[in-house]
C-alpha cells in the first residue's frame, strides 16, 4: 500500500533523475512491425527477397560455441573486402551497428553541443546538424539527443536538390554548419540527386556532409568517390535495405582517414556484432545474387507505378526500393487506414510536406498486385475502411 499512496509524486520524482534534455526529447518513431500473418508489409522498406542462401549457410554454420567470444573490434575482415569493393584501403572505412549509429557518431564527433540562442554566428554553426526537408526523420532527433542547433531547409517543391546558387540566394543554408546530412536518393520521395549536382554542393560546404545512400543500390547512379576525393565528404552504406539484412544491423561509411580516425575513436569497442559481420562478409561474396534482386525490385517499381497511374495515384519518379504516390479522392491518412483494413501496410508521414502522400515499398510482384487490387477495392467502395476484426 505505502508504495502507491501518492504516485503521482513519486514518479514526478524520478522523472527530476533524466536531464531535463532527454525528458522534453521527441524520440524517432520507427514505422510499425506487426505480428500479424498474411499482412503485406510495404512500410519499412525492407527487401522482400531473402538473404542469398549462402549467406544463410554460412551464417547458421557460424552459431556454435564461438558465440563466446568477442567479436573482431573493428570489424578488419569485413573492411578489408569493403576496401577491395570500393578501391579504398581500411582506412577509409568505418563498419556501425546499422548506418544509424554512424549517423549518431558523426553528431558526436563533428559538432558541438549545448546550441545557446545567443551564440555568435560562427560558434552557432559549429553546433549546427543542417539536413533538406524532407529526408530521414532520424536526423534532427540525433541533433536534439545531442543538444545540437539544426538548420532544415526544404528541397524544391518537385523534392529536386535547389544549386548552390539559389542557396546562396535564399539565405536559409549554412554553407559552415558543422554537419550536413544529405539522404540521397531522397526518402521519402525517392528522388535521385546527380554526382555532379551533389559534388558542387559537397564543394561549397566547409563543413562535414555525409551522403547517406541507403538505397543506392536501386539508383542509375551513385557518388561514392566524392568521398574519396573531398576530405569533408563521408558516404554512409547499409547493408540493411539493399541486402536483406535489416535483422543483423550493419552498416559503414567510406570518407578521409582523419575523419573516419575520429569515429573510431568514440564507438563502442565493439560495436558491431560477429554474427553480423559474418553475414555481411558473405554478402560481399554474393554480389550476383543480390544485383539480380535490385532488377526485378526496379522492373516491379515501374510496373506498379504504372498501374497505380491508371488508377489517378500521382506517382513520383523513383531511384529506391519504395515509391511515393498522391492517392485520389481521399486524404492519404485515410488510404492509410482502408489499406491496413485490407491487410496491406504502407507509411504515412504527418510532416506538412508529404502529408498528401503515401510511401509504399516496393515488394515482390505479387505484393505489389495485392496493393493494387486492395487500392481498386477501395476506390470501388468509395474509401470506406472495413471493420473486420483481424487488425486487432
Ligand atoms: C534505413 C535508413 C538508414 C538506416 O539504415 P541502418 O543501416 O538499418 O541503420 C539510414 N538512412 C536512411 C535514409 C534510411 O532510410
Amino acid at each position: 500500500m505505502r508504495s502507491t499512496k501518492r504516485p503521482s509524486n513519486r514518479s514526478n520524482r524520478v522523472a527530476q533523475l533524466v536531464r531535463p534534455l532527454v525528458r522534453a526529447l521527441h524520440p524517432y518513431v520507427p514505422g510499425e512491425q506487426p505480428k500479424i500473418r498474411g499482412l503485406i508489409k510495404l512500410n519499412t522498406n525492407e527487401n522482400p527477397y531473402p538473404p542469398a542462401p549462402r549467406v544463410l549457410r554460412t551464417v547458421q554454420a557460424a552459431v556454435d560455441g564461438r558465440l563466446r567470444l568477442y567479436p573482431n573490434p573493428s570489424a578488419e575482415g569485413l573492411r578489408a573486402k569493403l576496401a577491395q569493393l570500393h578501391r579504398c584501403r581500411p582506412e577509409n572505412i568505418i563498419v556501425g551497428n546499422g548506418s544509424d549509429e554512424l549517423l549518431a557518431l558523426a553528431v558526436r564527433a563533428f559538432v558541438e553541443p549545448n546550441a545557446r540562442r545567443k551564440m555568435p554566428d560562427a560558434k552557432w554553426a559549429k553546433a549546427t546538424v543542417q539536413y533538406f526537408t524532407p529526408s530521414y526523420s532520424l536526423y534532427p532527433v540525433l541533433a536534439e539527443i545531442h543538444g545540437a542547433a539544426t538548420n532544415a531547409v526544404p528541397l524544391n517543391a518537385d523534392f529536386s536538390l535547389p544549386g548552390v546558387a539559389d542557396l546562396k540566394r535564399r539565405k536559409h543554408w549554412d554553407f559552415n554548419a558543422a554537419l550536413t546530412l544529405v539522404t540521397t536518393p531522397n526518402a521519402p520521395s525517392g528522388r535521385g540527386y546527380s554526382r555532379k549536382a551533389l559534388e558542387t554542393l559537397c564543394q561549397a560546404q566547409r563543413g562535414v556532409i555525409v551522403l547517406d545512400e541507403a538505397y543506392v543500390d536501386f539508383a542509375d547512379a551513385h557518388a561514392l568517390p566524392l568521398a574519396l576525393r573531398h576530405p569533408q565528404v563521408l558516404v554512409a552504406r547499409t547493408f540493411s535495405k539493399a541486402y536483406s539484412l535489416c535483422f543483423q544491423r550493419v552498416g559503414y561509411l567510406v570518407g578521409h582517414p582523419e575523419l573516419i580516425g575520429a569515429l573510431h575513436k568514440i564507438r563502442d569497442s565493439y560495436n558491431v556484432n560477429g554474427l553480423g559481420q559474418i553475414a555481411a562478409e558473405a554478402t560481399l561474396d554474393n554480389l550476383a545474387y543480390y544485383r539480380a534482386n535490385f532488377r526485378r525490385i526496379i522492373a516491379t517499381r515501374g510496373w506498379l507505378a504504372g498501374e497505380l497511374t491508371k488508377l489517378s495515384f500521382q506517382v513520383l519518379p523513383s531511384q529506391t526500393n519504395f515509391i511515393l504516390v498522391r492517392p485520389p479522392q481521399f486524404p492519404a491518412e485515410i488510404w492509410l487506414q482502408s489499406l491496413r483494413a485490407n491487410r496491406v501496410l504502407v507509411r504515412w508521414f504527418g510532416a506538412p510536406e508529404v502529408r498528401d502522400y503515401l510511401r509504399i515499398t516496393i515488394g515482390t510482384r505479387a505484393e505489389a498486385a495485392s496493393l493494387v487490387s486492395a487500392a481498386r477495392k477501395i476506390l470501388a467502395g468509395g474509401g470506406r475502411i472495413a471493420s473486420t476484426k483481424w487488425a486487432g
